[in-house]
């Protein structure tokens, strides 16, 4: 059976990889110059690691990639990095039962009731029960006025913005269930792990074609068809791991009221602004969520405080990170314009950062965050497309789990095992 798998970031790698080992012949068209997708990276001439275009680390419960990684030899390197919150202009830690019960800014009741809070939600299995509970309103309720004001809602605006008060409390769940204090990161960095992937597809004589733009996916004759680059392509089964909003607008005859579900999910885009500095920012902190709603950045999260500087010519590296829906003017700014914006808000915590600061780089990614509200799993697309031998798996499916390249990896070995036995 020849198989097309479209789109080369962890979903398409790991369907392919598994879908060759079980003897299919599997091609790959990806947009983009190279691999990894959202989990793709870069390399300046002086760096001997590449570095992601927005900050990724792994849970040290991420099974599902942390074998993949073991399965191909690939290192990986697993350390406990500073986790901190700013808030009232101050950085403290937050990121253990002990630093919550030390937590200045709580009452005692309200720092006792969020760990009461926090440890049922880490000890309960059954997520579906949230489903249909906004996570705000319920934090509220449970947890406290003060501590939702200070601590949650601020990170709700951030990550969600306008739609921070609908999203669901199984959203909140897996991020609560899941998280480990270390974290995981592979040798080299992210797109180095992907290239490894992709070399292991090839090894196994899997065709990967990059630059290569779907433009169009149908059915003819019994098999799949694509064009590409004006050419058309012929296969048995295709396997989609694109964002839904762009497979319903290149796929021709889906039914209306597929086209209409998955579109009721919003997606917002990614924007993270690298600084490349000669100092280290913030101390010992890995990753600093602002708890200011004023601030014009959700996190900063400095790599080089989680990997070595050494790799990277002993520069120090800065994401500024924020995720905003796609009418939002930051999405149209240069470099320098953000950084004029945001430069107030990174001295005041670093006061004299802009003397070391030596270069930055920008990057946006359209569709990087599925908006998950109550009812989701009602909407989210299935394996089967409504068209036959056409197969859907891309990041709206990972729920409850945020998704993450772990994710995308299960997914990718997931779906591979459902075409293989059909
Ligand atoms: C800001 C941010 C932080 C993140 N942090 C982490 C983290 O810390 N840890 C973690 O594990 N994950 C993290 N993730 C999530 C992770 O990157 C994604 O979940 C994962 O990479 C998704 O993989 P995928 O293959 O499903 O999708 P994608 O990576 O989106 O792959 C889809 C591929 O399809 C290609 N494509 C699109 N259109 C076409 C077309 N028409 N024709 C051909 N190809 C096309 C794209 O170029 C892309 O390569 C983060 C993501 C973001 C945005």
């Amino acid at each position: 059976m020849h198989l097309l798998i479209l789109g080369a970031g962890f979903t398409g790698l790991s369907a392919a990889l598994r879908l060759l080992q079980k003897g299919h012949q599997v091609t790959i068209f990806e947009k983009e110059d190279s691999f990894g997708g959202l989990a793709g990276g870069f390399k300046l001439p002086n760096w001997d690691w590449t570095l992601e275009k927005a900050y990724h680390h792994w849970f040290t419960n991420d099974d599902s990639v942390l074998n993949l990684a073991q399965e191909l030899n690939y290192p990986v390197i697993i350390k406990r990095p500073q986790t901190n919150v700013y808030i009232n202009g101050e950085v403290l830690a937050l990121d253990s039962p002990l630093a919550l019960l030390k937590f200045p800014y709580l009452s005692f009741l309200d720092r006792l009731r969020a760990g009461l809070v926090l440890f049922y939600l880490r000890s309960t299995n059954n997520y579906s029960q949230f489903e249909n509970i906004h996570a705000l309103p319920w934090l509220k309720k449970y947890m406290g006025e003060d501590i939702t004001k200070k601590i949650w809602e601020p990170l709700f605006t951030g990550k969600f913005g306008e739609y921070k008060n609908e999203i669901t409390l199984s959203w909140f769940w897996a991020r609560i269930k899941k998280r480990t204090p270390s974290l995981a990161y592979p040798e080299g960095g992210f797109k180095s792990f992907a290239d490894r992937v992709a070399q292991e597809v090839k090894n196994l004589g899997g065709k990967i074609f990059l630059n290569m733009e779907v433009a169009e996916l149908g059915q003819e004759a019994g098999k799949v068809y694509i064009k590409a680059q004006g050419k058309k392509y012929l296969f048995d089964k295709a396997i989609s791991t694109l964002p839904s909003p762009i497979f319903t607008k290149i796929t021709r005859g889906l039914p209306s009221d597929y086209i209409e579900r998955v579109s009721k999910i919003p997606h917002l885009h990614a924007l993270n602004l690298i600084l490349i500095l000669d100092k280290p920012f913030m101390g010992g902190t890995y990753w600093l969520n602002i708890s200011d709603s004023n601030f014009p950045y959700l996190v900063l999260a400095e790599h080089t405080n989680f990997m070595d500087s050494k790799h990277y010519g002993n520069q120090h590296i800065l994401y500024i990170g924020n995720y905003l829906p796609s009418n939002h003017p930051y999405l149209k700014m240069k470099g320098s314009e953000l950084l004029k914006i945001f430069d107030p808000y990174l001295k005041k915590i670093n006061p004299t950062y802009d003397g070391s600061l030596l270069s930055y780089q920008l990057f946006a990614a359209p569709f990087a965050q599925p908006v998950v509200t109550p009812n989701y799993s009602k909407l989210i697309p299935t394996f089967k497309s409504p068209l036959p031998n056409v197969y859907v798996a891309n990041m709206d499916m990972v729920y409850p789990w945020d998704r993450g390249t772990n994710y995308a990896v299960k997914m990718g070995e997931e779906i591979a095992r459902l075409v293989d036995q059909n």
